[in-house]
């Protein structure tokens, strides 16, 4: 790997830095992996529970202690974890499409929610089964200018029947600020208090164990997530997750198997341990991707790009943006990232489309998981300000090498 000794020093720099903020992250760390040390201790896990399950899975005791785990680590009453579940916008879809009926109506609050639950709620495209097909209507609050809620808008549109408020904890591929748990406790307890029976359901993504509380335990109803982000924490092969209320959870479990059958079958096969353990080291995972994250914003505003969340800026998910500000310094900030990947490291990332996304997107991804974003990755849409977004990272020493591979290509294009 070619990086300069100049770029080398100022890493050094940076380090120095950032070095107050690295101790605040380990504090938090330490409060999750206890929450999560006792959920494994309150439920006695044992060697069997790390067996999986074939067949249809009935009766699976490892299944059963593991969404235990999650429910207690998370907040809720109950949690439906599963290799089944094939990513985020699967668990986020089954909440939406398993609770919403014909004719009740959806509101979102921060404008546009991630890209790929456009097609999922029907605001683009016409994809079968879309919310809109069945007949679910939708609404949405852009944020204001400033990037805060809109809140005489938010309290206008809850004056009709609003069956469910659809809230995005992480950034996304959004140039705005994540809505932090302080922020989600703001937003649940004024819509419960306009609206009291409107669940507000939480994408978590990427939110997962970043703050030492979960939009759970400040009265959101239902949240969901991927196993290939945080809370797999680097380990789990595949899945997504839903935690909340007991009915709202079965419900969509109903709509993830059948009608009735719900979350009684599913083999976890061999992945049961890799859950189990996935959970379990989240914690750790997370804090050495909160770690790189903090390195990569400081050493980006030190080269006098534009970052956010800023390097001392209070964070609620792993995310780091760039503005890089053209297409070229996009692509190969990707480049110099995906040749310091463990995997793949000779592959050459090209902007293209992707099912979900409108805009072509280029990524680097170099995962022993494919596509697994919490091992370290960074992705952004061809589109203006050419933002890359950044994520994840195995261990902090890893993403500081990544980073370095990236800034350098970026620099060597700017002389
Ligand atoms: C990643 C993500 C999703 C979708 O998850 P996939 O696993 O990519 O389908 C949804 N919302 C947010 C905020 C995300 O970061």
């Amino acid at each position: 790997m070619q990086i300069s000794n100049k770029l080398y020093q100022l890493a050094e720099e940076v380090e120095t830095e950032v070095g107050h903020i690295y101790q605040t992250i380990e504090q938090k760390a330490l409060v999750n992996h206890q929450r999560v040390l006792q959920a494994f201790r309150d439920n006695r896990v044992s060697d069997f529970h790390l067996k999986g399950g074939s067949g249809y899975g009935y009766g699976d005791a490892g299944r059963d202690v593991l969404e235990n785990i999650y429910a207690a680590v998370f907040g809720g009453e109950a949690a439906l974890v599963r290799g089944q579940i094939v990513s985020g916008t699967h668990a986020i879809a089954l909440c939406l499409l398993g609770v919403l009926q014909p004719g009740d109506n959806l509101l979102a609050v921060q404008g546009s929610p991630y890209d790929t639950l456009e097609e999922t709620i029907g605001i683009r495209g016409n994809a079968s089964g879309s919310l809109k097909r069945l007949g679910v209507n939708y609404n949405q609050i852009e944020l204001l200018p400033n990037g805060d809620l809109d809140w005489d808008g938010i309290d206008r549109a809850l004056s009709a029947d609003v069956k469910m408020v659809m809230v995005q904890r992480s950034r996304g591929y959004a140039w705005r600020p994540s809505l932090n748990i302080d922020g989600i406790k703001q937003l649940v307890d004024f819509i419960k208090a306009r609206s009291p029976k409107t669940i507000v359901f939480v994408d978590n993504c990427y939110g997962e164990l970043v703050e030492s509380r979960e939009p759970l335990h400040v009265g959101a109803d239902l949240i969901a997530g991927s196993l290939i982000k945080n809370p797999g924490g680097g380990i789990a092969p595949t899945g997504g997750y839903i935690v909340g209320r007991q009915d709202l959870v079965d419900m969509a479990a109903n709509r993830w198997t059948a009608p009735g059958i719900g979350a009684e079958v599913g083999p976890t096969l061999n992945h049961q341990r890799l859950l189990m353990q996935g959970i379990f080291l989240a914690p750790h995972v997370v804090t050495e991707s909160l770690k790189g994250a903090v390195f990569a914003a400081r050493l980006f505003e030190r080269l006098d790009y534009e970052v956010s969340p800023r390097y001392d800026e209070y964070r609620t998910d792993i995310i780091q943006a760039v503005k890089l500000g053209t297409a070229d310094k996009l692509v190969e900030f990707c480049r110099g990232l995906q040749s310091a990947s463990p995997v793949d490291s000779y592959v050459v990332p090209e902007p293209d489309g992707m099912p979900g996304y409108e805009d072509a997107v280029v990524m680097a991804a170099g995962t022993f998981v494919q596509g697994a974003s919490i091992e370290l990755s960074a992705d952004g849409p061809l589109r203006d300000p050419y933002a890359v977004y950044l994520q994840g990272g195995l261990s902090k020493e890893y993403v500081k090498l990544g980073v370095l591979s990236a800034a350098e290509r970026v620099l060597n294009i700017a002389k």
